[in-house]
């Protein structure tokens, strides 16, 4: 089993740092010839950035087409940005891989100063809370009935207090989260997103 992950922006030298962690076969993915994988994982970053990247590196229509296929993803943050149907917020020109039947709102949450860690349940893990770090984070604004959502936040927003937000979900194959597992050394998704393949 070799798992791709995305290498053109963002911070995929941490979720590499996991899989190998993990002793999991591993490729940072940044041209359409290093898409012979299991699983892709798309870090976060900044989507519209890794959006024009992915088209200028000639990825996209390739990876949008193995996803369409089946190829189980996880992403996190801007990549989960990439992963959704639908995006609110984001640059005109930015591409979605249509892999997740969710509606999310680009920076949601704020901006870089109201970035904030968490603590949340997550259905399918039993072994204690996970550490969530949420940085000018998406918020999943709707999911359709094919999506299974697998932890949630309590947000209050200016015109909304106290409002419950998806922020692990899934759909088949494909996991997103809108925080960073990566970036505080949880490795938790990502053995559950292994166990999908
Ligand atoms: N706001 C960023 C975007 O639009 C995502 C931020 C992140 O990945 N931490 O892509």
């Amino acid at each position: 089993m070799r798992i791709g992950v995305l290498a053109l922006q963002g911070d995929f030298i941490s979720h590499l740092a996991i899989l190998d962690k993990l002793a999991i076969d591993s490729v940072m993915v940044k041209t359409p010839g290093d898409l012979d994988v299991d699983g892709i994982i798309i870090p976060g970053g900044e989507s519209t950035s890794i959006s024009m990247l992915l088209q200028s590196s000639g990825i996209y229509e390739p990876l949008r087409a193995l996803l369409h296929e089946g190829l189980p993803a996880f992403g996190t943050c801007a990549g989960m940005i990439l992963l959704a149907n639908s995006v609110v917020d984001g640059r005109e020109d930015q591409m979605s891989l249509d892999a997740i039947d969710i509606v999310v709102r680009r920076n949601g949450f704020g901006r870089q100063v109201a970035s904030f860690e968490t603590s949340l349940t997550v259905s399918g893990i039993e072994d204690g809370p996970m550490r969530a770090l949420f940085i000018r984070a998406p918020v999943v604004e709707k999911v359709s009935s094919e999506v299974e959502v697998l932890s949630s936040v309590t947000y209050s927003f200016a015109d909304s207090p106290d409002k419950l937000v998806p922020v692990i979900c899934r759909q088949n194959k494909v996991i997103v989260s809108s925080f960073h597992p990566e970036l505080v050394g949880e490795d938790r998704l990502h053995k559950l997103f292994l166990e999908l393949l």
